[in-house]
């Protein structure tokens, strides 16, 4: 290295760069400016005389090299910007498919942000990252450290200067909340230039910045679906949260054709087809994350109802042990799948959690070394090391079909998404019978329904007892939040439920609301579950026909913990609260 001391004080946080070879020690150029110079030049991207009339031009302007080359047309802003991003290993932020947090961007003042062309785009944790046009600006970073905590870390990423200069405009001078944007749209409708438009693109058009600003809300609060839903003469917005619907706000039906057009563009729907249902799919990156909303129109007598699925690539890969299954249980299922063939099968109605599941034990069972394939439909969520093929209904590849070439392709663990008939469940025991492990999902109340439902399907009982590893049913309970649940002593009529003595009743909790999660009393939600496994003296009931009262009895003396005891067990963990415990599991049936 060789001026330190230099007078381009900017400089000093640069990796260092070898010196290149025959190059003169005296009075060289300043360090970036000749790294920079010679990268280009040895990429090919610039000529040698273009870099010294780029110095030359330098001299008289002080201005970054970087930026003569650009204003004089040598290369262009993105490609300098790449190879100023890779030699100083930064990131490449990428402005265009992004969407900001307004209120991370605010922190930094308007005239400081445009005097240092620096945009706060990302925070996680005290991980802050600031967009640069010029990442080796130390200065600039040290002259916004004061708008943000001590403990923050300012992480600079690269951004073209035209693209933090768009970013400035769009989120200092346009209204970026949902109040101050469907104000803006009231005050146009009212003076009668409405700007309600939703095929122009740009965040000069308010429906455009609506749209993302109730995505990113949705976002942020957790939702997993966003509903619009259009009544006689207005629209109302639910989100559900937690597995519950909550009503968020409503707004005028003058709002709606905008906004319907705009989410059709986004999701690739077409925007003249208001008759039919359609379906859709954003890929979007939002405050940093990567989010994939699945799109969903269908036509009502108000109007086109939408629902957004919001599939969150980061939240959907839940650790097997994070679910909220009881040690118990955990253990059960990792043993079970050390079986190297036969069948898995995890049921339960729509909503119950069996997807995420499902992913959670795949993404487990990768960790030991297998080849994982599976047919879906549709796929929700892609995994890494796993090989995933999307069924489609009424085109070349249906489950059976599927089935078939996949076994040509030699894995060892299949997953069918759903068996609904004979065909498919026949190849699925087929596939067991031949060395593999097959996971599947069912539709039934609890984990012996799969038993007879596999019979009504129309596989024999013979091959059930002979293929069938063990049953997994689950429901999802919300979970009471941490912060503010609420002891209390069972009242005698809450022991009888929970199977407790009354002379001697337990402690429970109770929701009551916080901050923490949006008053509700409840945060995340938990598996409550049962996994009937298949021994041998099952297998035999299995083969034998036997009634459900006796695989049941057979199951129990084995050790089999069903949902309901599953569910009091958490009660009484203060995991959830009792009336979650009822809307969730079926308490009649207990013996
Ligand atoms: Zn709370």
């Amino acid at each position: 290295m060789n001026n330190p001391a230099g007078p381009h004080p900017t400089t000093h946080a640069a990796p260092a760069a070898p010196p290149a070879p025959g190059q003169a020690p005296a009075a060289p150029p300043a360090a970036r400016p000749q790294r920079l110079g010679e990268k280009l030049v040895g990429m090919g991207l610039i000529s040698n005389d273009q870099i010294q009339i780029a110095l030359q031009e330098q001299k008289a302007s002080k201005k970054l090299l970087g930026q003569i080359l650009v204003d004089m047309g040598f290369v262009t802003e993105s490609a300098l910007g790449e190879v100023l991003a890779e030699s100083s290993g930064t990131h490449r932020f990428d402005a265009k498919s992004a969407v900001l947090d307004s209120a991370l961007i605010k922190l930094i003042p308007k005239d400081a942000a445009m005097r240092h062309k620096v945009i706060a785009v990302q925070r996680e944790g005290n991980q802050i990252k600031l967009a640069m046009a010029d990442v080796y600006n130390v200065l600039a970073i040290d002259q916004v450290r004061r708008y943000f905590n001590k403990a923050d870390n300012l992480i600079p990423v690269y951004c073209t200067e035209t693209e933090i200069m768009e970013l400035i405009d769009q989120y200092y001078d346009y209204e970026m909340s949902i109040d101050g944007i469907l104000k803006e749209i009231e005050t146009g409708i009212r003076e009668k230039n409405a700007a309600l438009d939703g095929q122009k693109e740009g965040y000069t058009n308010p429906t455009v910045r609506l749209v993302d600003a109730l995505l990113i809300d949705a976002i942020r609060v957790g939702a997993s679906d966003i509903h619009f839903e259009p009544e006689g003469t207005f629209v109302r917005l639910r989100y559900r949260i937690d597995g519950a619907l909550k009503q968020i706000r409503s707004f005028h039906l003058d709002y709606w054709s905008a906004l319907v057009v705009r989410i059709k563009i986004m999701s690739g729907m077409n925007i003249a087809e208001t008759r039919n249902p359609q379906d859709g799919r954003i890929s979007y990156t939002v405050l940093g994350r990567e989010v994939d909303f699945r799109v969903a129109s269908q036509p009502t007598v108000h109007g086109e109802n939408i629902v957004m699925r919001l599939l969150d690539k980061k939240k959907s890969l839940v650790p097997l042990e994070m679910l909220g299954f009881s040690e118990h249980h955990i253990r059960l299922l990792k043993t079970l799948l050390k079986r190297p063939e036969g069948i898995i099968i995890i049921t339960g109605p729509t909503g119950s959690g069996k997807t995420t599941t499902l992913y959670s034990v795949l993404n487990y069972i990768t960790d030991i070394g297998v080849t994982i394939m599976t047919l879906e439909d549709p796929v929700e969520y892609q995994l890494s090391l796993i090989r995933q093929t999307q069924i489609r209904e009424g085109s070349g590849v249906d489950f059976v079909s599927g089935i078939k070439s996949l076994m040509r392709q030699d894995p060892d663990i299949i997953f069918v998404g759903e068996v609904r008939d004979e065909e498919t469940a026949m190849m699925a025991v087929r596939a067991a019978l031949t060395g593999h492990q097959v996971f599947t999902t069912l539709h039934t109340n609890d984990a012996l329904g799969a038993i007879p439902r596999l019979m009504d399907i129309g596989v024999p009982a013979h091959l059930i007892s002979g293929t069938l590893i063990c049953s997994l049913a689950q429901r999802l309970a919300r979970k009471l939040c941490g912060h503010c649940k609420q002891a209390r002593v069972a009242t005698p009529a809450e022991c009888h439920l929970l199977n407790m003595d009354p002379e001697d009743p337990p402690t429970i909790y109770e929701a009551l609301g916080c901050d923490a999660c949006n008053r509700s009393g409840y945060k995340g939600r938990i598996v409550i579950a049962e996994i009937l496994r298949i021994d041998r003296e099952m297998d035999e009931l299995i083969a034998t026909h036997a009634t459900r009262n006796a695989m049941m009895d057979s199951a129990l003396e084995h050790g089999f913990i069903r949902m309901p005891e599953d569910g009091i067990d958490k009660v009484l963990r203060g995991l959830i609260d009792i009336p979650e415990l009822i809307g969730t599991v079926d308490l009649t049936e207990r013996m």
